[in-house]
Protein backbone atom coordinates (compact mmCIF):
# COMPACT_ATOMS: atom_id res chain seq x y z
CA UNK A 1 0.00 0.00 0.00
CA UNK A 2 1.06 3.34 -0.30
CA UNK A 3 1.86 5.49 2.83
CA UNK A 4 3.30 8.80 3.26
CA UNK A 5 5.61 8.21 6.03
CA UNK A 6 7.83 10.96 8.51
CA UNK A 7 11.14 9.33 8.21
CA UNK A 8 13.17 12.05 9.93
CA UNK A 9 11.61 15.23 11.54
CA UNK A 10 13.91 17.12 9.50
CA UNK A 11 13.10 15.73 6.13
CA UNK A 12 10.32 15.52 3.53
CA UNK A 13 7.30 12.77 4.08
CA UNK A 14 8.45 9.89 1.84
CA UNK A 15 5.96 8.13 -0.26
CA UNK A 16 6.54 4.53 0.20
CA UNK A 17 5.42 1.66 -0.26
CA UNK A 18 4.34 -0.71 2.54
CA UNK A 19 2.71 -4.11 3.50
CA UNK A 20 -1.11 -3.84 3.85
CA UNK A 21 -0.99 -3.96 7.85
CA UNK A 22 -3.41 -7.36 9.70
CA UNK A 23 -5.59 -6.64 11.94
CA UNK A 24 -5.07 -7.55 15.68
CA UNK A 25 -7.89 -8.92 17.68
CA UNK A 26 -10.26 -6.32 18.37
CA UNK A 27 -9.29 -4.18 15.21
CA UNK A 28 -10.56 -3.57 11.91
CA UNK A 29 -9.07 -3.08 8.64
CA UNK A 30 -9.91 0.28 6.89
CA UNK A 31 -9.63 1.20 3.37
CA UNK A 32 -8.94 4.99 3.33
CA UNK A 33 -10.61 6.86 1.16
CA UNK A 34 -10.17 10.22 2.71
CA UNK A 35 -7.92 12.01 4.66
CA UNK A 36 -7.50 15.37 6.04
CA UNK A 37 -4.06 17.09 6.37
CA UNK A 38 -4.53 18.85 10.45
CA UNK A 39 -1.84 21.27 11.79
CA UNK A 40 -1.56 18.33 14.48
CA UNK A 41 -0.04 16.70 11.43
CA UNK A 42 2.65 19.17 10.66
CA UNK A 43 3.47 19.29 14.52
CA UNK A 44 4.11 15.44 14.15
CA UNK A 45 6.05 15.77 11.31
CA UNK A 46 8.51 18.32 12.58
CA UNK A 47 8.66 16.67 16.14
CA UNK A 48 7.37 20.04 17.62
CA UNK A 49 5.91 19.08 20.90
CA UNK A 50 7.24 18.18 24.26
CA UNK A 51 6.07 14.62 23.33
CA UNK A 52 7.05 13.44 19.98
CA UNK A 53 6.03 10.80 17.80
CA UNK A 54 9.05 7.92 17.29
CA UNK A 55 10.06 8.15 13.44
CA UNK A 56 9.12 6.41 10.98
CA UNK A 57 5.58 7.14 11.06
CA UNK A 58 2.98 7.89 8.99
CA UNK A 59 0.68 10.79 10.54
CA UNK A 60 -3.15 11.29 9.45
CA UNK A 61 -6.46 11.43 12.08
CA UNK A 62 -8.88 12.43 9.59
CA UNK A 63 -9.59 8.82 8.12
CA UNK A 64 -12.86 8.09 6.31
CA UNK A 65 -12.86 4.60 4.89
CA UNK A 66 -14.98 1.28 4.60
CA UNK A 67 -13.73 -1.61 7.11
CA UNK A 68 -12.45 -4.76 5.10
CA UNK A 69 -11.32 -7.17 7.35
CA UNK A 70 -11.92 -8.09 11.09
CA UNK A 71 -9.89 -8.99 13.88
CA UNK A 72 -10.59 -12.02 15.98
CA UNK A 73 -13.47 -11.17 18.44
CA UNK A 74 -14.91 -8.08 16.18
CA UNK A 75 -18.79 -8.43 16.51
CA UNK A 76 -20.01 -4.50 16.54
CA UNK A 77 -18.53 -3.50 12.98
CA UNK A 78 -19.54 -5.75 9.74
CA UNK A 79 -17.19 -5.51 6.46
CA UNK A 80 -18.19 -2.82 4.27
CA UNK A 81 -19.21 -0.56 7.28
CA UNK A 82 -18.24 3.08 6.50
CA UNK A 83 -15.99 4.58 9.34
CA UNK A 84 -13.87 7.43 10.35
CA UNK A 85 -10.46 7.17 12.16
CA UNK A 86 -10.29 10.64 14.12
CA UNK A 87 -7.30 11.05 16.77
CA UNK A 88 -8.48 9.20 19.75
CA UNK A 89 -7.62 5.72 18.29
CA UNK A 90 -8.08 3.88 21.61
CA UNK A 91 -8.88 4.10 25.10
CA UNK A 92 -9.12 1.66 28.07
CA UNK A 93 -12.88 2.63 29.05
CA UNK A 94 -12.44 1.93 32.68
CA UNK A 95 -10.29 4.53 33.87
CA UNK A 96 -12.14 7.24 35.92
CA UNK A 97 -11.78 9.31 32.78
CA UNK A 98 -13.28 6.93 30.60
CA UNK A 99 -16.06 6.08 32.88
CA UNK A 100 -16.76 10.05 33.36
CA UNK A 101 -17.15 10.41 29.69
CA UNK A 102 -13.59 12.02 29.09
CA UNK A 103 -12.22 9.56 27.22
CA UNK A 104 -10.10 11.70 25.29
CA UNK A 105 -8.20 12.58 28.92
CA UNK A 106 -7.70 8.75 29.08
CA UNK A 107 -3.68 7.70 30.56
CA UNK A 108 -3.94 4.90 27.78
CA UNK A 109 -5.19 6.46 25.40
CA UNK A 110 -3.34 5.49 21.62
CA UNK A 111 -3.59 8.09 19.19
CA UNK A 112 -3.85 7.54 15.18
CA UNK A 113 -0.38 9.32 13.50
CA UNK A 114 1.12 10.11 16.80
CA UNK A 115 1.29 7.05 18.97
CA UNK A 116 0.32 4.57 15.95
CA UNK A 117 0.36 4.76 12.49
CA UNK A 118 -2.54 6.94 11.19
CA UNK A 119 -3.98 7.88 7.93
CA UNK A 120 -1.60 8.97 5.37
CA UNK A 121 -1.83 5.68 3.79
CA UNK A 122 -4.37 3.08 1.80
CA UNK A 123 -5.30 0.94 4.89
CA UNK A 124 -4.93 1.31 8.13
CA UNK A 125 -6.02 -0.72 11.39
CA UNK A 126 -7.87 0.58 14.18
CA UNK A 127 -9.71 -0.83 17.68
CA UNK A 128 -13.24 -1.57 16.67
CA UNK A 129 -14.46 0.39 19.04
CA UNK A 130 -12.80 3.61 17.90
CA UNK A 131 -14.04 3.60 14.45
CA UNK A 132 -16.74 5.76 14.39
CA UNK A 133 -19.89 5.06 12.21
CA UNK A 134 -20.09 7.77 9.04
CA UNK A 135 -23.80 8.55 8.03
CA UNK A 136 -23.79 7.58 3.94
CA UNK A 137 -25.37 10.85 3.70
CA UNK A 138 -21.65 12.70 4.48
CA UNK A 139 -19.04 12.26 1.19
CA UNK A 140 -15.93 11.26 2.59
CA UNK A 141 -14.46 14.61 1.43
CA UNK A 142 -16.66 16.56 3.93
CA UNK A 143 -16.79 13.88 6.92
CA UNK A 144 -12.95 13.98 7.07
CA UNK A 145 -12.39 17.69 8.18
CA UNK A 146 -15.48 16.95 10.35
CA UNK A 147 -13.25 14.02 12.14
CA UNK A 148 -10.67 16.06 13.81
CA UNK A 149 -11.17 19.88 12.74
CA UNK A 150 -14.96 19.37 13.14
CA UNK A 151 -15.20 17.58 16.70
CA UNK A 152 -12.01 19.80 18.14
CA UNK A 153 -14.34 22.70 17.68
CA UNK A 154 -17.65 21.49 18.38
CA UNK A 155 -16.08 20.39 22.08
CA UNK A 156 -14.48 23.90 22.37
CA UNK A 157 -17.79 25.67 21.97
CA UNK A 158 -19.40 23.14 24.01
CA UNK A 159 -16.81 23.03 27.12
CA UNK A 160 -17.33 26.90 26.92
CA UNK A 161 -20.88 26.55 27.47
CA UNK A 162 -21.25 29.13 25.00
CA UNK A 163 -25.51 30.67 25.42
CA UNK A 164 -28.03 32.15 23.26
CA UNK A 165 -26.94 35.89 22.46
CA UNK A 166 -23.22 35.36 23.98
CA UNK A 167 -20.41 36.95 21.90
CA UNK A 168 -17.88 34.35 20.48
CA UNK A 169 -14.32 35.33 19.06
CA UNK A 170 -13.24 32.44 16.43
CA UNK A 171 -9.43 33.59 16.70
CA UNK A 172 -7.95 31.50 13.33
CA UNK A 173 -10.79 31.18 10.59
CA UNK A 174 -8.76 27.86 8.72
CA UNK A 175 -9.18 24.03 9.17
CA UNK A 176 -11.07 24.52 12.65
CA UNK A 177 -12.06 27.99 12.84
CA UNK A 178 -14.17 27.64 9.70
CA UNK A 179 -16.06 25.39 11.93
CA UNK A 180 -15.73 26.80 15.08
CA UNK A 181 -17.91 29.89 13.98
CA UNK A 182 -20.49 27.42 13.05
CA UNK A 183 -20.56 25.35 16.26
CA UNK A 184 -20.82 28.62 17.79
CA UNK A 185 -23.50 30.05 15.92
CA UNK A 186 -25.73 26.51 16.48
CA UNK A 187 -25.32 27.47 19.97
CA UNK A 188 -27.33 30.66 19.48
CA UNK A 189 -23.89 33.03 19.78
CA UNK A 190 -22.99 36.28 17.55
CA UNK A 191 -19.45 35.62 16.66
CA UNK A 192 -16.69 37.51 15.48
CA UNK A 193 -14.10 36.22 13.06
CA UNK A 194 -10.56 36.82 13.56
CA UNK A 195 -7.71 36.06 11.08
CA UNK A 196 -4.79 38.15 9.53
CA UNK A 197 -6.29 37.32 5.67
CA UNK A 198 -9.00 38.99 3.89
CA UNK A 199 -9.64 35.65 1.74
CA UNK A 200 -10.34 33.65 5.52
CA UNK A 201 -12.03 36.65 6.55
CA UNK A 202 -14.60 36.64 3.34
CA UNK A 203 -15.03 32.46 4.18
CA UNK A 204 -16.05 33.53 7.94
CA UNK A 205 -18.89 36.17 6.62
CA UNK A 206 -20.06 33.87 4.28
CA UNK A 207 -20.45 31.12 6.63
CA UNK A 208 -22.57 33.67 9.28
CA UNK A 209 -19.67 35.54 11.24
CA UNK A 210 -21.45 38.87 12.29
CA UNK A 211 -18.02 40.81 12.49
CA UNK A 212 -14.67 40.01 11.27
CA UNK A 213 -11.27 41.68 12.67
CA UNK A 214 -8.06 42.07 10.30
CA UNK A 215 -5.36 41.17 13.65
CA UNK A 216 -2.92 42.09 10.71
CA UNK A 217 -4.13 45.52 10.11
CA UNK A 218 -4.71 46.80 13.50
CA UNK A 219 -4.75 45.64 17.47
CA UNK A 220 -7.20 43.11 16.82
CA UNK A 221 -7.95 43.50 21.13
CA UNK A 222 -9.09 47.09 20.46
CA UNK A 223 -10.91 46.18 17.68
CA UNK A 224 -13.45 43.55 19.70
CA UNK A 225 -13.56 45.74 23.02
CA UNK A 226 -14.80 48.59 20.39
CA UNK A 227 -17.55 46.21 20.00
CA UNK A 228 -18.32 45.58 23.83
CA UNK A 229 -15.46 42.60 24.13
CA UNK A 230 -16.57 38.88 24.28
CA UNK A 231 -18.04 36.38 26.21
CA UNK A 232 -15.96 33.62 25.05
CA UNK A 233 -12.66 33.17 22.75
CA UNK A 234 -11.44 30.35 21.54
CA UNK A 235 -7.64 30.32 20.53
CA UNK A 236 -7.36 28.40 17.10
CA UNK A 237 -4.20 30.02 15.68
CA UNK A 238 -0.86 28.28 16.54
CA UNK A 239 0.94 31.34 17.49
CA UNK A 240 1.25 32.48 21.40
CA UNK A 241 0.68 36.17 20.21
CA UNK A 242 -3.18 35.13 19.29
CA UNK A 243 -4.02 33.33 22.57
CA UNK A 244 -2.66 36.64 24.51
CA UNK A 245 -5.05 38.99 22.30
CA UNK A 246 -7.88 35.90 22.57
CA UNK A 247 -7.20 36.28 26.65
CA UNK A 248 -7.29 40.11 26.58
CA UNK A 249 -10.55 40.61 24.12
CA UNK A 250 -12.79 38.71 27.11
CA UNK A 251 -15.22 40.59 29.00
CA UNK A 252 -15.66 40.32 32.72
CA UNK A 253 -17.42 37.27 33.04
CA UNK A 254 -15.21 35.63 30.15
CA UNK A 255 -13.72 32.41 29.27
CA UNK A 256 -10.81 31.72 26.78
CA UNK A 257 -10.54 28.08 25.25
CA UNK A 258 -7.22 27.00 24.40
CA UNK A 259 -6.77 24.46 21.67
CA UNK A 260 -3.81 25.21 19.28
CA UNK A 261 -0.81 24.30 20.37
CA UNK A 262 2.20 26.22 19.43
CA UNK A 263 6.02 24.51 18.88
CA UNK A 264 7.76 24.50 21.99
CA UNK A 265 5.67 24.37 24.35
CA UNK A 266 5.10 28.07 24.45
CA UNK A 267 3.40 29.90 27.28
CA UNK A 268 1.69 32.86 27.34
CA UNK A 269 1.14 35.07 31.11
CA UNK A 270 -1.97 35.69 32.78
CA UNK A 271 -2.57 39.32 34.80
CA UNK A 272 -4.04 37.73 38.12
CA UNK A 273 -5.58 40.39 39.30
CA UNK A 274 -7.71 41.27 35.76
CA UNK A 275 -8.27 37.63 35.98
CA UNK A 276 -9.41 37.63 39.35
CA UNK A 277 -11.82 40.77 40.03
CA UNK A 278 -13.24 39.55 36.31
CA UNK A 279 -14.17 36.18 37.37
CA UNK A 280 -11.98 34.67 33.87
CA UNK A 281 -11.49 31.21 33.16
CA UNK A 282 -9.39 29.47 31.24
CA UNK A 283 -9.96 26.72 29.48
CA UNK A 284 -8.27 23.39 27.89
CA UNK A 285 -9.76 21.66 25.38
CA UNK A 286 -8.42 18.70 23.51
CA UNK A 287 -9.91 17.12 20.28
CA UNK A 288 -13.39 15.32 21.44
CA UNK A 289 -15.20 11.79 22.50
CA UNK A 290 -16.44 9.40 20.01
CA UNK A 291 -20.02 10.99 21.16
CA UNK A 292 -18.88 14.44 20.46
CA UNK A 293 -18.21 13.08 16.50
CA UNK A 294 -21.73 11.17 16.51
CA UNK A 295 -22.83 14.57 17.00
CA UNK A 296 -20.86 16.30 14.69
CA UNK A 297 -21.90 13.70 11.76
CA UNK A 298 -25.31 14.31 12.61
CA UNK A 299 -25.22 18.07 12.78
CA UNK A 300 -23.97 17.82 9.26
CA UNK A 301 -25.74 15.25 7.75
CA UNK A 302 -28.56 17.47 8.72
CA UNK A 303 -27.19 20.08 6.56
CA UNK A 304 -26.53 22.58 9.61
CA UNK A 305 -22.62 22.89 8.79
CA UNK A 306 -21.04 23.34 5.89
CA UNK A 307 -17.27 22.12 5.19
CA UNK A 308 -14.88 23.97 2.89
CA UNK A 309 -11.94 21.79 1.64
CA UNK A 310 -8.92 21.62 -0.85
CA UNK A 311 -8.75 17.83 -2.39
CA UNK A 312 -4.92 16.87 -3.23
CA UNK A 313 -3.34 13.49 -3.76
CA UNK A 314 -1.17 11.77 -1.28
CA UNK A 315 1.49 12.82 -3.51
CA UNK A 316 1.40 16.34 -2.83
CA UNK A 317 1.66 15.98 1.06
CA UNK A 318 4.91 18.02 1.47
CA UNK A 319 3.50 21.31 -0.88
CA UNK A 320 0.39 20.87 0.89
CA UNK A 321 2.27 20.92 4.45
CA UNK A 322 4.13 24.11 2.93
CA UNK A 323 0.83 25.77 1.52
CA UNK A 324 -0.84 25.42 4.91
CA UNK A 325 2.23 26.91 6.46
CA UNK A 326 1.99 30.00 4.02
CA UNK A 327 -1.75 30.14 4.81
CA UNK A 328 -2.22 29.50 1.57
CA UNK A 329 -5.11 26.83 1.39
CA UNK A 330 -8.64 28.74 3.03
CA UNK A 331 -9.64 25.81 5.01
CA UNK A 332 -8.91 21.95 5.02
CA UNK A 333 -6.84 20.35 2.63
CA UNK A 334 -8.35 16.77 1.97
CA UNK A 335 -6.09 14.12 0.62
CA UNK A 336 -7.74 11.86 -2.19
CA UNK A 337 -6.91 8.19 -2.10
ZN1 LIG B 1 -6.29 17.16 14.17
ZN1 LIG C 1 -9.23 5.23 30.25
Amino acid sequence: MRAAVVTDFHAPLQIQDLPVPEPGPGQVLVRIEATGLCHTDIHAAHGDWPITPTPPFIPGHEGIGRIEKLGDGVSSRAVGDRVAIAWLAYACGECRHCIGGWETLCARQQTSGYSIDGTFAEYTVVAAAFATPVPDAICALEAAPLTCAGVTTYKAIKVARVAPAETVAIFGIGGLGHLALQYARIAGGFVIGVDITEEKLAMATELGADHVVNAHAGDPVAAIQALGGVDVAVALAASPEAFDQAYRSLRPGGRLVCVAMPADNAAISLPIFDTVIGGKSVIGSIVGTRNDLADVFALHAAGRTSVVTVGRKLDEVNDSIADVLAGRVPARVVFEL
